[in-house]
């Protein structure tokens, strides 16, 4: 086989030049012989710059819902932008994209803003405004931005330095996070209720908020017991705490109305960006009138030059006009179910023990373990190097997931049942290939 990225390197070389590792995102850099310099994308392809054509998984880490250069996205965008992008004035299209998300939701108002760190950024202050309290529960394993509040206790966290279940430990996962900031977060083991009640029962007085993935998007989909997010909910109407779905990656994926839809619970606050506006950059905080009310006459700043731009505006737009209207979500599921049965069957007959986990839409495989994972503790149980290898084996082949297993596949409208039988055939040749 001929798998040719002698001009991909040569370039990344330069690249490493100019920008610290080649790349603008850490998560971004696989090391020197294995991070690719892309040239383009159209529907469920991206091509690297030597003309390998590769069936994306990845989709830009989950923004890509219906496809790359989305025709309908791509011309709502260029006309928006012909008539100017920022005016510090607010703009007819941005009432329409907050009407259109507001229904979408069943949230009562939406600030926008440009990323996904700024939208959980945005929310956190809300909810201590709102509560007058400043500390907040988080899980192990989630992710919800760079800011310095969020960035503990991520995956990539080995679960030797959480500490035990019962004193977890939060863990930075970056220098440079001034020592002080750990004392406002408080990272639980997912899905452990005992360890969650217990908490809030004796700390509820300094809580502002519960800000939780409804499903592990950054940590190998792991998906809520049947009754936890309920609980959740429960314990955060008891205590008067602020009850966050960091909707990120869910938002708009999962179902047309995200996890709130999907699993039937209300947050009262929401933040989404990603399948937003299907790669441009766009994000939202939404929330109940009296959470948001913090913003209208509750002193909380919330701003940015930048937050309701002609570009992302017209692209949320396109994208949840068309995610409304069509059966978009639908198709997803039903490729990404085949997609999922497909690969389970894969391994079944490979006689490799695994764990599909999380929706169609997203998904991710446990390798060398045959229970459910039910927090990102058990997840470091797997068989992490035959993941990666049949992961790059893959890419060798034309089908490009994410080589860590914990970041999931992810699908778009546009990877059709030929391009779904195309994976699973090249899927079936690389767990061959990892096997021997
Ligand atoms: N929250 C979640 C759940 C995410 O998955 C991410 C990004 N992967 C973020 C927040 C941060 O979003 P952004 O990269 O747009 O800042």
């Amino acid at each position: 086989m001929s798998y040719d990225v002698s001009k991909t390197r040569a370039l990344f070389k330069q690249a490493k030049q100019f920008i610290p590792n080649g790349v603008n995102s850490n998560f971004r850099y696989w090391g020197d012989d294995h991070t690719l310099v892309v040239a383009k994308g159209e529907g469920p392809y991206i091509w690297d710059i030597d003309g390998n054509r590769y069936i994306d998984y990845r989709l830009g880490f989950g923004p890509i819902i219906l496809g790359h250069g989305y025709g309908p996205v791509v011309e709502r965008v260029a006309e928006a932008i012909s008539n100017g992008t920022v005016f510090a004035w607010t703009t007819p299209l941005e009432i329409q994209v907050a009407e259109r998300f507001c229904r979408m939701t069943g949230m009562d108002k939406v600030r926008l803003a440009n990323s996904g760190t700024e939208a959980t950024m945005h929310a956190l202050r809300i909810a201590r405004a709102y509560t007058g309290r400043e500390r907040f529960i988080k899980f192990e394993g989630q992710y919800h931005g760079m800011h310095d509040y969020v960035l503990f206790s991520t995956a990539g966290t080995p679960a030797s330095l959480l500490g035990s279940r019962r004193n977890p430990i939060s863990v930075q996962s970056s220098s440079g996070i001034p020592e002080g900031i750990r004392r406002y977060v408080i990272n639980l083991p997912f899905n452990d209720l005992e360890r969650l009640e217990e908490t809030v029962a004796a700390r509820w007085h300094e809580l502002a908020a519960i800000m939780v993935e409804p499903m592990l998007g950054n940590a190998g989909c792991i998906m809520p017991r049947p009754g936890y997010l309920e609980r959740i909910r429960e314990l955060c109407d008891q205590y008067n705490i602020v009850l966050i779905f960091d909707e990120v990656k869910t938002g708009f994926r999962i179902a047309t109305g995200g996890a709130q839809e999907h699993f039937g619970i209300r947050a009262d606050l929401a933040t989404f960006a990603k399948a937003m506006g299907n790669g441009f950059p766009i994000a939202a905080i939404g929330g109940t009138q009296s959470v948001m009310g913090m913003i209208e006459d509750g002193g909380v700043s919330h701003g940015g030059t930048y937050t309701g731009n002609a570009v992302g505006v017209a692209a949320a737009d396109a994208t949840l006009e068309i995610l409304e209207t069509q059966p978009i979500i639908e198709s997803i599921n039903q490729r990404g179910r085949e997609l999922m049965d497909g690969i389970g069957e894969i391994l079944t007959a490979a006689d490799i023990p695994h764990y599909v986990t999380g929706l169609p839409p997203m998904f991710s495989l446990l390798l060398g373990v045959a229970e459910e994972p039910l927090d990102v503790r058990a997840y470091g149980a797997g068989d992490e190097a035959l993941y990666e290898r049949i992961a790059m084996a893959l890419i060798e082949r034309g089908v490009m997931p994410e080589n860590d297993s914990r970041e999931p596949w992810f699908l778009c409208y546009r990877h059709d049942e030929r391009v779904v039988a195309d994976t699973l055939t090249a899927f079936e040749d690389a767990v061959n290939d990892a096997k021997h």
